[in-house]
């Protein structure tokens, strides 16, 4: 059985007051559960505060990118070595935003997941089509794409801990969730990826969320189906309450 991996991603949003908040609220209400994982994915001005207020929690921190070199002259970059030694334990990698306004690609996704391996940060890999691409049928055979470039050269053993998130843009804050079938069969689809490029046994280990206006309406049908594995929320995330309820679902 795998186990669900709930992750908040609050994007820019919140001043330091209202994150430290939301965790105080959140830390002692996550339970300490081998089948659901809490992660919120801040800023990274609220790093270092965050990952402080949930030392002795169940809440992760994540931060929501990297440069994917260590050090060296890249004015307003953050490295991995730096989030390793705040312990932070996971970082979101290729999020369709940055891919869509900062230039993101599927080479620096890799470059990245590399990076986070090498500084044993767990990545959160995303994945997912515009409205174009699905209505040109070409969902399936990008996200193929996207999976295998970003993950390319990785062992089979990091595969097995990369989280991949399946987030269809066209689902991302506009309120349109997919349905659960088809986020399902999306999901499935990636399994059967790095069932291609790993084996049987990796796949079936591999964690795969589904992002795109998850929210407690909607996250026990789609945690229901059989290859999703959680889910990356964003504005459904940033009030705890609601958080919480999503946590609550996957456990
Ligand atoms: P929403 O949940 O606001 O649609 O955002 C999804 C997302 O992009 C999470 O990374």
């Amino acid at each position: 059985m795998r186990k669900k991996v709930i992750a908040g991603n609050w994007k820019m949003n919140k001043v330091l007051s209202e994150a430290n908040s939301f965790v105080d609220e959140v830390n002692g209400k996550v339970p300490n559960s081998d089948n659901v994982e809490a992660i919120v994915c801040a800023p990274f001005l609220f790093l270092p505060s965050l990952v402080e207020k949930t030392a002795s929690s169940n809440v992760k921190v994540a931060a929501q990118n990297m440069h994917f070199e260590d050090n060296g002259a890249f004015t307003g970059e953050v490295s991995p070595v730096m989030l390793k030694d705040l312990g932070v334990t996971h970082v979101v990698l290729g999020h369709s935003e940055r891919r869509e306004l900062f230039a993101e690609t599927d080479e620096t996704v890799n470059k990245k997941a590399h990076a986070a391996f090498n500084h044993d940060l767990t990545p959160i890999v995303c994945v997912g089509e515009t409205l174009e691409q699905r209505e040109a049928n070409e969902t399936m055979s990008l996200v193929e794409t996207q999976v295998k470039k970003g993950l390319e050269g990785l062992s089979a053993e990091q595969v097995a801990k990369t989280i991949i998130a399946y987030e269809p843009i066209w689902a991302i804050g506009t309120g349109k969730t997919a349905t659960s079938e088809q986020a399902n069969e999306v999901c499935t689809h990636i399994r059967n990826v790095v069932k291609e490029i790993t084996s049987e046994d990796i796949a079936e280990k591999v964690i795969i969320q589904y992002g795109g206006s998850v929210k407690p309406a909607n996250i026990d049908e789609l945690l229901a189906q059989s290859d999703i594995d959680g889910a990356l929320v964003g504005g459904a995330s940033l009030e705890a309450e609601s958080f919480l309820q999503l946590v609550e679902a996957g456990s």
